[in-house]
């Protein structure tokens, strides 16, 4: 449901061995105990406030930034396809049903791209990475 990796055994897998041990790529979601792997209760504990610190780190604040580098999807454009849905890696686009469009939420979206490069339509793009910026640098290459 939430598109996590897992390893060869179906346990969950974390975002990195040493540098993030309880985070997966996806943000705001957090890892611990047996869901990781077979171990024992004391480190199961250890993991879990870890995790449980990680949580607080995002509740404890009032308001979140984000960076600007998230994808807009230009509804006009957008033919309901659902290639970006199934091109997100972190499963952040969305049928808006009641509007009949998608939507990214842009604290979710972690600027990868994927869907602007999949979209038949060119209904999306990636803030700081748009085509006319893109346009602009070539010209001014050449
Ligand atoms: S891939 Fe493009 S056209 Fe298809 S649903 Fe997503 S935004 Fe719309
Ligand atoms: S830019 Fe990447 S993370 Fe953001 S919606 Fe598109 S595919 Fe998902």
């Amino acid at each position: 449901m939430y598109k996590l990796p897992t390893d060869q055994d179906g346990f969950f897998s974390e975002a990195h061995l040493k540098l993030r041990p309880v985070d997966f790529a996806n943000s705001g979601i957090f890892l611990c105990g047996l869901a990781h792997m077979p171990k024992f209760a004391d480190e199961a504990i250890a993991q879990a406030k870890a995790a449980a610190s990680r949580a607080c780190t995002v509740l404890s604040q009032k308001q979140m930034y984000v960076g600007g580098a998230v994808a807009e999807v230009d509804g006009t454009k957008c033919a309901i396809c659902l290639t970006c849905v199934r091109t997100c890696p972190y499963g952040v686009p969305r049928v808006n049903e009641e509007e009949g469009v998608i939507v990214i939420d842009a604290a979710a979206c972690q600027g990868c791209g994927n869907c602007a490069t999949a979209c038949p339509r060119g209904a999306i793009e990636v803030g700081h990475s748009k085509d006319d910026q893109f346009i602009a640098k070539i010209c001014a290459l050449y």
